[in-house]
């Protein structure tokens, strides 16, 4: 990404009540996910249903905030012009580490570089008047980390 996106003036998330625990987290920079308690499978995007077992039993953990990249597009003439000044950048589906997907923006890596299966983590960047959950390559250190419980 060109630009430092804290100075883009781009359309924010809707929070609805399902999503709203999420975007309060991503605002303290805290990575939560849906977990649920009937089947123990982790839940993205936020929902009322378990998509597994249909379970309302749905609570939301501490996540690691670490996964790999599933698939990529770079972006050069983006769907929202207020996106333009940022082009060329990375969009990417992430795997998270506790298994579900998330689509997402790479950051700190030229475009070229990323690749399938590349270890990322979670890159909290503010952007307008929220806090985006975007991705960057990983650190060494986190590489070895495990699924939290
Ligand atoms: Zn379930």
């Amino acid at each position: 990404m060109q630009v430092d996106p804290g100075t883009l003036t781009v359309p924010a998330p809707v929070p609805t009540s399902e999503s709203a625990p999420f975007w309060r987290s991503c605002a303290e920079e805290r990575f939560i996910l849906q977990h649920c308690d009937s089947c123990g499978r982790w839940i993205f995007y936020p929902r009322a249903l378990c998509p597994f077992c249909w379970s309302s039993e749905l609570t939301w953990l501490d996540a690691s905030g670490t996964g790999v990249v599933r698939s990529f597009s770079v972006i050069h003439k983006p769907g929202h012009p207020a996106w333009t000044a940022a082009a060329p950048y990375t969009v990417a589906v992430i795997t998270l580490t506790e298994g579900p997907t998330m689509l997402t923006t790479l950051i700190d890596i030229a475009p070229d570089a990323v690749s399938i299966g590349m270890p990322v983590e979670i890159a909290f960047t503010p952007v307008g008047e929220f806090t985006l959950p975007f991705f960057r390559p990983q650190s060494a250190q986190k590489s070895k980390q495990e699924v939290p419980r």
